[in-house]
């Protein structure tokens, strides 16, 4: 019986509502299950979200077999009686009661993204389109975005989906047919995904991150490794991250299935890397020991910062992976334009470079985007999320012309830099007012001499002071558009 038949007539309870709860209910309604929607809050924005539903499914009930939408607000612990499955939201943590609860009564619990690929199958008979998964500390949006941007170039009708852009719900079952999917995936999605079976994936990094929801690195790392199970054809890993190489070697792969690094320096045979600027093929090529093939040029990459380098040839080795021509690389990153606050060049103004990298969240990609310039003027600071700093502060510090700190939990870094880099001047706003961005700007420019780079990257969460990383990448330009015009 197919997926879709199964759920038919089915009591299945949808655990949040939200940018995941809300689709899968819909999708669940319309294949005729019986759905309730658990929600822990019971504020306005639940209420009013609940009420869309209600109403949603009782315009559509008239002509549909599974009746109404049932939404219990204010207790997403209880398991509501009858559920025979549990649709969950990828942030709900595995250890609520709702899951215990579940587990009990032998129910089994999916995530958004389990459901989508659960359903993938197409109605015309076709074969449902692989997906070539992405996962990672950091670097996810963009390499998923440079992959789709390379199978575009190849002729192929692909999405990047995920996080970004068409949501997986839409992708698997919304008219258009995809040849291949390129798909960003959480460790928290990943979780709840048991049976997801790429046809290739790569894991781009691994540094501590969201511990708090997986109870500990070692379970991180698991969920993050399951992108590995059953794939096809590669598994492409990070040599300069070696944790990511044992996961490969920890997965069930389909036999034949090969292991592909990628690296920064000169390729071995499996790998791509770069060779005197150019990006190059030693693991899809008919003889990997004597020949390699160039794909492109780092120039070729937007922006050319190591570590972009790095998702550039992890997207290259999946896009290789699918058997896409080396043209089609080079033509797909030159057409990738990058997503706005990532390492996003602002302006120039008197000889100084403003760089706008606000969605470096935290630690480890604030540390890549301040190993890709050189002096650097670095405003930081926000919601630290439990991260130490010293680590970052001492292999930061040779590069560091100046630092400006505001937000919350500045003075953890303050402290880091006193400790790893106490010759370097450091301004505390002492703020965490909206206005203070401007500030921050201000005294950055007072630090730089020309040639530097002003660079915010604050290895922090942002929701100290702004609604999110975008508002307050744009409270930075914003300044950085007022100091110009000054100056001008
Ligand atoms: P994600 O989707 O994983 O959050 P993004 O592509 O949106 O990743 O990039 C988020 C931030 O992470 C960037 O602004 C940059 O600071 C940093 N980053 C991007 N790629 C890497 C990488 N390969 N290694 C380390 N940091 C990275």
């Amino acid at each position: 019986m197919s997926t879709r038949e199964e759920l038919s007539g089915k009591r299945v309870t949808v655990a949040g509502l939200g940018v995941s709860g809300i689709p899968a209910a819909k999708v669940l309604h319309g294949l005729g299950a019986h759905v309730t929607v658990v929600n822990d809050a019971d504020d306005e924005r639940a209420r009013a979200q609940a009420a869309e539903l209600a109403d949603w499914a009782a315009a559509r009930s008239a002509s549909g077999p599974a009746g109404g939408i049932s939404v219990r607000l204010g207790d997403g612990d209880t398991l509501p009686d009858g559920t025979e499955l549990i649709v969950t939201a990828p942030g709900w943590r595995p250890d609520k009661p709702l899951f215990a609860a579940a587990e009990q009564a032998g129910v089994a619990v999916w995530g958004d993204v389990e459901l989508a690929w659960r359903l993938r199958e197409t109605g015309s008979g076709r074969p449902p389109a692989p997906w070539l998964a992405v996962t990672g500390t950091n670097g996810k949006t963009t390499t998923v975005r440079m992959l789709a941007a390379i199978l575009e170039a190849a002729g192929l009708k692909t999405a990047a989906v995920g996080n970004i852009g068409v949501s997986l719900l839409d992708a698997v079952l919304g008219e258009e047919e995809y040849d291949v999917l390129a798909v960003e995936l959480s460790s928290y999605q990943l979780h709840w995904a048991p049976s997801l079976r790429a046809h290739s994936a790569a894991v781009l990094n691994l540094a501590p991150d969201h511990l708090d929801w997986h109870g500990s690195m070692a379970a991180y790392a698991t969920d993050k490794g399951r992108i590995y199970e059953g794939n096809e054809v590669a598994c492409v890993y990070n040599v300069a991250d070696p944790a990511t190489e044992d996961l490969v070697r920890e997965a069930d792969v389909v036999e034949g299935c090969r292991a592909v690094g990628f690296t920064l320096g000169t390729p071995g045979p499996s790998q791509l890397g770069v060779v005197d600027g150019i990006l190059v093929d030693r693991a899809f090529v008919p003889d990997r020991h004597q020949q390699a093939q160039e794909l492109a040029e780092v120039s070729d990459v937007d922006p050319p910062a190591p570590h972009n380098v790095a998702n550039a040839l992890a997207a290259a080795a999946l896009a290789r992976a699918y058997g896409v021509p080396a043209t089609a690389v080079r033509d797909g990153l030159r057409a990738f334009r990058p997503d706005p606050h990532r390492i996003e060049k602002v302006a120039d103004v008197a000889g100084v470079a403003y760089v706008d990298d606000s969605k470096a969240t935290n630690t480890h990609a604030a540390e890549a985007s301040l190993a890709a310039y050189d002096p650097i003027v670095w405003i930081a600071g926000g919601l630290a999320k439990g991260a130490a700093f010293d680590e970052l502060a001492a292999r930061a510090a040779g590069r560091l012309r100046g630092v400006v700190l505001m937000g919350a939990d500045r003075a953890l870094i303050a402290a880091a830099l006193a400790r790893h880099a106490p010759d370097v001047p450091v301004v505390d706003l002492d703020r965490t007012d909206t206005g203070a961005m401007a500030a921050a700007v201000r005294e950055a420019a007072r630090l730089a001499e020309p040639g530097d780079t002003v660079l915010l990257a604050p290895a922090c969460a942002s929701m100290d002071m702004f609604a999110n990383y975008n508002k307050r990448g744009e409270a930075f330009a914003a300044a950085v558009r007022t100091l110009a015009a000054e100056r001008a």
